[in-house]
């Protein structure tokens, strides 16, 4: 079995992808004050099986394209928009976030909770800025260091992970250079990480294990999340997701 699959197999059955939460969600829809007086158009980009899609639909009148590259995911949201009676306001798109074929101006708002890593912070707040309306809303949440200075383990870790990592002035400069205004920024509090995803994700492990005749890549798999939980708990002083909200600038 591809590693992917087993990748898709140990994350589809969790109500989130990534760390985050329902709060998190509403306070950066706080943060965006969007102009409710008419229906919004939004894209949920890398939205997995749709925790964050879900929390917008229920707070917003609005039109969410929820996007993913993983079929899968995309499946798991589409019953869950039918279980909460959302399927009217939440349409499902299987399509790669480095390759959207929104219209130029279409969208009110960009969300994307833990993916734009996958393509690069810099490269998605500037390639999804022209799907964007003059002064729509951009909100991600983008992994961050919290401090300045940091032990050389994780400054290494992150070196090999994600190179990109940054600061929040540092993203925020980003911001600004692509040409939005930014908004708001918080940082996901612990419970996002472990009670949210990482406790759920660490309670199938034997399941998943057993399911997969403990085979060396499923093994390998778990060994690998283990090993990102233990170094979360480890430094978790140093480093978390950043929400960041901006304005594209007119
Ligand atoms: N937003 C969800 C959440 O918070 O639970 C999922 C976050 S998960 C860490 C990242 C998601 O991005 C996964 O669902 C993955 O399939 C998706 N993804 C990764 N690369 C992608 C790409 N190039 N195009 C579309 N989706 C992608």
């Amino acid at each position: 079995m591809e590693n992917l699959e087993l990748l898709i197999d140990l994350h589809q059955h969790n109500d989130r992808q990534g760390p985050g939460g329902a709060l998190e969600t509403e306070l950066a829809i706080t943060l965006a004050a969007l102009d409710r007086s008419r229906p919004l158009k939004i894209a949920d980009l890398g939205c997995g099986t749709g925790a964050s899609t879900l929390c917008l639909a229920n707070k917003l009148n609005a039109d969410i394209i929820a996007v993913d590259f993983l079929p899968e995911f995309i499946e798991i949201l589409r019953r869950n928009a039918e279980t909460c009676n959302l399927s009217q306001s939440i349409h499902p798109q299987v399509e790669s976030i480095d390759n959207l074929t929104f219209a130029p101006n279409e969208l009110d708002v960009i969300w994307s909770e833990g993916a734009i890593y996958n393509i690069g912070f810099e490269q998605g707040i500037n390639d999804w800025r022209p799907f964007l309306k003059p002064q729509g809303v951009l909100a991600v949440s983008e992994i961050t260091w919290l401090t300045d200075h940091r032990p050389n383990e994780i400054q290494s870790y992150w070196d090999a992970q994600y190179p990109e990592i940054d600061t929040a002035s540092a993203k925020i400069k980003l911001l600004e250079k692509a040409g939005y205004v930014p908004l708001g920024y918080f940082v996901l509090p612990e419970h996002c990480w472990l009670d949210n995803y990482y406790h759920p994700l660490q309670s199938r492990f034997d399941k998943f294990l057993s399911h997969h005749a403990h085979s060396d890549d499923a093994q390998a798999l778990v060994e690998a999340e283990k090993q990102e939980i233990e170094v979360f708990k480890q430094f978790k002083a140093y480093f978390s997701y950043g929400f960041y909200i901006a304005r594209k600038l007119a």
